[in-house]
């Protein structure tokens, strides 16, 4: 079956069309036909794309909304130039699977898009206000060109943690606002956590009961998960994606009572005081130079920045903290895997965070974790290493595309 997987958000759309089918999965042999992202929608949209086995091909077009981006998507799809395998005519995508980012509290696994479904998505609007309104537009889009007969399914980012206990997803607050509003933690990143977990899984052999392991996934966004016998236990980021590590633009854990203070201080408005902890904050607040994890560890290197080395160094330093939070959390773990941009091509990074652990049992081998870059895959602990350490590139996309495959056939999901 050839899937079409769709993450839209606010002025972006990144596309792949994946070939998978039941036993297909089973032999790891899943195909990536193509892949693309287009950003900028709204104005002039900067484009690349890719058919399997060819070189990127790059454009500039004014798109004036994400329905306009999925045409220009659909229409090189099925273009004979684009050389995109088996697919000819629109009749060669089989299923639709999109990344959404909230699914609150009655969301909690993938499911096959109806009415129902899509109110369920607009009543988590109020909870994810920029991601929600723009997956929903690539919903609609999708439906309007393909119609009722191509089936389309939701994977939810907050899924994978709906089996964090109370103890877990309850914040400190009054109960009564959890009751009347649901303030809580949900958790992000679900689908890239349940993913490493999974390739770990492969990769040790081990079932998913003996799947204790801390992800870290360390991109532009960031979080860490502890994972339980396979499943979520806790995670750092919150009701929104604002709470835990650094990341590229946002603060993660914060003290509350800053907000108030810079609302007397600065004369801050809430939407000001929000667009500072999560676009003005994190590696790009404190540095003052950029969100981006390689510039700044040339400018450390080559002009010895001080910001920059400050950035990094509470970057790193905050994800030392949460492993050693969520090892007491869960009574130690097996392994710490690292993914995401920063997270698989940085062993700068993964050494900083790792540094001096030895006493948790954490021991990087400084060779194989210089190897582990690129895309590469493997284990960087050292002989005497406790607990394993790995590097697993994240692939979101493939899950969101064989959990489309399983709602569209009717078959459980085994992890
Ligand atoms: P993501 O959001 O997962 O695409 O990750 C983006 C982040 O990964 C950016 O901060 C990049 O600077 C960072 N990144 C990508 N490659 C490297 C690298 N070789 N070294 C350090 N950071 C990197």
């Amino acid at each position: 079956m050839n899937i079409l997987v769709l993450n839209c958000g606010s002025s972006s759309l990144k596309f792949q069309v994946i070939a998978t089918d039941l036993e297909v999965i089973d032999r790891n042999e899943d195909r990536q036909l193509a892949r693309g992202v287009l950003e900028r929608i709204g104005t002039e949209a900067l484009i690349t794309m890719r058919a399997e086995g060819r070189p990127a091909v790059r454009d500039a077009v004014p798109l004036r909304d994400h329905r306009a981006a999925l045409d220009h998507v659909l229409r090189w799809l099925v273009s004979p130039e684009s050389g995109v395998p088996g697919i000819t005519s629109l009749g060669d995508i089989h299923a639709i699977g999109h990344r959404i980012v909230h699914g609150g509290e009655k969301l909690t696994r993938s499911v096959l898009i109806d009415e129902a479904v899509i109110d369920q998505i607009e009543e988590c609007i109020e909870l994810a206000p920029l991601h929600n309104p723009a997956n929903l537009k690539g919903i609609q889009s999708a439906r309007q060109v393909f119609g009722p007969g191509v089936p389309q399914a939701a994977v939810f980012d907050t899924s994978f943690h709906s089996t964090m206990p109370p103890e877990s997803f309850l914040y400190a607050l009054p109960y009564q606002l959890y009751v009347r509003h649901r303030v809580r933690r949900y958790g992000f990143h679900g689908t890239s956590h349940r993913y490493v977990a999974y390739r770990y899984r492969q990769l040790t052999g081990l079932n998913h009961e003996q799947t204790n392991v801390i992800t870290l996934h360390l991109g532009n966004g960031c979080s860490a998960c502890a994972i339980k016998k396979g499943a979520s236990f806790d995670t750092s980021m919150g009701m929104t994606p604002a709470e835990g590590l650094v990341m590229g633009t946002r603060s993660g854990d914060l003290d509350p009572s800053v907000l108030e203070f810079l609302h007397h201080k600065e004369g801050m408005s809430f939407d000001e005081l929000d667009s500072l902890i999560n676009k003005r904050s994190g590696l790009l607040g404190v540095s003052g130079l950029t969100n981006d994890m390689r510039d700044l560890l040339s400018e450390e290197r080559e002009h010895e920045d001080r910001r920059a080395r400050l950035a990094v160094e509470i970057f790193c330093l905050r994800a030392r903290k949460y492993i050693g939070a969520y090892l007491a959390r869960m009574n130690g773990a097996d392994a710490i895997v690292f993914t995401g941009g920063i997270g698989e091509n940085s062993a700068e990074i993964r050494a900083r965070i790792t540094a001096d652990t030895g006493f948790l049992g954490i021991v990087p081998d400084d060779g194989r974790n210089q190897e582990l870059v690129g895309g590469r895959e493997g284990e960087f602990g050292a002989e005497g290493s406790r607990i394993r350490l790995f590097v697993i590139p994240t692939n979101e996309e493939l899950l969101i595309a064989r959990d489309t495959l399983r709602c569209v056939l009717g078959v459980p999901r085994r992890w």
